[in-house]
């Protein structure tokens, strides 16, 4: 079973908070430094975890009746779960609950540490109307629980249920903004009262609280949906849900990728393929999809469905739409004897995949239902694996960092459930240390993170916000090659079975394109643009030269657009700048005359009049594909 192709955690919208924050937010024991990778990550911690009780304090000094439920750090900030009778809080109410707030911080209150027993506790938590404190108290397996105490200037206190840590007083918590409120559930379940979540943001400064709300306004403006809209770039119809349709616009940049992507894995040794779309379910019962990723096939039955036939279900062969490609390169693999000489058999497949996702979970580019990848597999023997994986490393470096990127490599090892072994895991993960270590970055280790059929190498991308994005892929698996039974002859004359490495470098295309427009604010450079250069004309008068120009840049191979229109100029110029077109070649009656361009770069600004010649060699220079 390939796990590798699951959409990754990773999405380009504001994080969620893990399911596990709200289920488990007193753990058995307390979170100390230990816990956290560096001392910032455990400050950040306590910031955040602190943060939610002062904005607890805040909500029960302007609705006492309000209920607590859980209110956990997360990454950037921190959220609490509450329950108002008759009260929906809207975004109208933060700046209400953000001066409370600051009346809390200002206050410079203590964060004192008791312990109760359970029945103190739900004595405490009873009297005071917090239901749900009284039922999580019930179910800890403690005998004691962690209370935190914040007493208040006008004799009041505020008494929470948590294990901590926190900061020592409140005011360490005062560079907070509430960002946000929406729906949740007592215990993440559905069939329970729903919860208001109110989330905020809390940074020890107020130059990072500052940055952190300039990159949330710089994501949002970039949010690849609106561009994708506003660039006419791809679009969406209601009948046909997590399927994007590709716009002239759009289609370009993909089919640009996707054919450098073919060319160069050609030059490296590649073998490119096509392979079929539907399959008999056989083919997934062998790869273990079937059993394990049912859910998520699309399938149907054989032959002209009706509903008079629909009793002979049983008798049709079941068909489904390939989630992933690497069962059929099995097939590939396995329909000739192979003998050691024919690996690394390297095998590239940009072939359009169908996961059957819930419509709930469908947004924009970054989780669809079709979509293509840079998909291959490499069928190696032992030996060869550090070879190959450090081929992978340095051509995962030259292209990201074609697009302005950097990338951070972990290793991910063996978890405790896992396939085949330990010698075989061993030299695997070996062998990919081998290829981390000459290749001579720095690497952190991810121990027992590898998938259950073999370790992997996770990349992270780092966007221009300083996002990261998972993309990149490096999967060892031992399980697919004995599930569809293959094997070499080895220089031993004896059979062999190879490993699989699952490669992607973007991985689906879709998500990747996503990642480009909020990387590029939608400012692609000049070998990305679908159209690099607007041509257009002041008045009548320069018609002549403004086609000429045209005619130039298309003979140079330039992608440009005329706009002969009898709009105003300055109209021309607006409408230009929204579509974020690199160059504007603007044609008045002098240009005509000398036979020049003025020029208008998106990025530089007006380059002012330049010879023709010399405008055509600028953007053709800059159409090099730099990887
Ligand atoms: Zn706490
Ligand atoms: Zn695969």
């Amino acid at each position: 079973m390939c796990d590798h192709h699951e959409h990754a955690p990773t999405d380009l919208e504001a994080p969620e908070p893990q399911a596990a924050d709200a289920a488990a937010p007193q753990e058995e024991h307390e979170k100390g430094r230990a816990d956290f990778d560096s001392d910032e990550a455990y400050q950040l911690y306590c910031l955040r975890h602190s943060a939610a009780h002062v904005l607890a304090q805040a909500i029960l000094q302007i609705w006492p009746e309000a209920r607590l439920a859980f209110g956990p750090p997360i990454q950037d900030g921190f959220y609490y779960d509450i329950d108002i009778p008759g009260v929906t809080i809207s975004e109208d109410d933060l700046p209400r609950i953000e001066a409370e707030m600051k009346k809390v911080v200002k206050q410079n209150q203590e964060f004192e540490q008791e312990y109760w027993t359970k029945e103190e506790a739900i004595r405490y938590f009873a009297d005071h109307g917090q239901v749900f404190k009284v039922e999580h108290v019930g179910r800890l397996p403690v005998e004691k629980v962690s209370i935190y105490r914040n007493r208040r200037k006008d004799g009041g206190e505020f008494v929470d249920l948590c294990g901590g840590p926190h900061v020592r007083r409140t005011r360490q918590a005062r560079h907070f903004k509430l960002l946000k409120v929406s729906g949740a559930y007592w215990l993440g379940d559905s069939n329970n009262p729903q919860l208001q979540r109110v989330y905020g943001t809390v940074w020890p400064t107020r130059e990072q609280l500052d940055q952190y709300l300039y990159r949330l306004e710089e994501a949002r403006k970039r949010d690849h949906r609106k561009l994708g809209h506003q660039l006419d770039l791809f679009m969406f119809h209601d009948w046909a849900p997590g399927a994007p349709f590709w716009l002239p616009r759009g289609e370009f940049i993909y089919t640009l990728l996707a054919n450098r992507m073919r060319e160069l894995l050609a030059g490296e040794g590649y073998d490119v393929v096509k392979t079929p779309l539907v399959f008999d379910k056989k083919l997934f019962e062998t790869s273990g999809h079937w059993e394990h990723y049912q859910e998520n096939l699309f399938h149907f039955p054989e032959g002209h469905y009706t509903e008079e036939t629909q009793d002979a279900e049983q008798a049709h062969r079941i068909l489904a739409l390939k989630p992933m490609n690497c069962p059929s390169h099995m097939l590939i693999f396995r329909s000739k004897k192979r003998s050691y000489r024919d690996l690394p058999l390297r095998i590239h497949d940009q072939g359009v995949l169908h996961r059957n996702e819930l419509r709930g979970t469908l947004s924009g580019l970054t989780r669809v239902r079709q979509f293509q990848q840079d998909d291959a597999h490499l069928f190696v023997a032992e030996d060869q694996i550090a070879d190959e994986v450090g081929t992978l490393l340095s051509l995962v470096d030259r292209i990201y960092s074609a697009f302005g990127m950097t990338v951070e490599v972990n290793l991910a090892t063996r978890p405790e459930k896992k396939l085949g072994d330990d010698a075989l895991w061993d030299r695997a993960e070996a062998a990919l240390r081998e290829a981390l270590d000459a290749s001579g970055r720095p690497y952190g280790v991810h121990e027992g993170d590898g998938a259950f059929y073999g370790p992997k190498i996770d990349f992270d991308v780092f966007d221009a916000l300083g996002r990261a994005h998972q993309c990149a892929t490096v999967q060892l698996d031992f399980n697919l090659p004995r599930r569809f039974e293959l094997s070499y002859v080895g220089a031993d004359n004896q059979p062999h079975v190879p490993v699989v490495i699952h490669r992607a470098i973007f991985g689906s295309f879709e998500r990747f394109i996503a990642i480009l427009i909020e990387h590029y604010g939608g400012n692609f450079p000049t070998w990305l643009a679908p159209e690099q250069v607007r041509v257009m004309t002041v008045s009548e008068k320069s018609l002549p030269h403004g086609r000429a120009v045209t005619e130039a840049l298309q003979a140079a191979g330039c992608r440009v657009h005329f706009d002969d229109g009898d709009d105003k100029i300055g109209y021309k110029i607006k409408m230009c700048h929204g579509m974020k077109v690199p160059y504007m070649a603007i044609i008045g009656e002098k240009e005509q005359e000398q036979g020049t361009v003025s020029i208008r770069s998106r990025d530089e600004g007006d380059l002012g009049s330049m010879p023709v010649d010399a405008f055509v060699a600028r953007v053709v220079a800059e159409s090099a594909l730099p990887f």
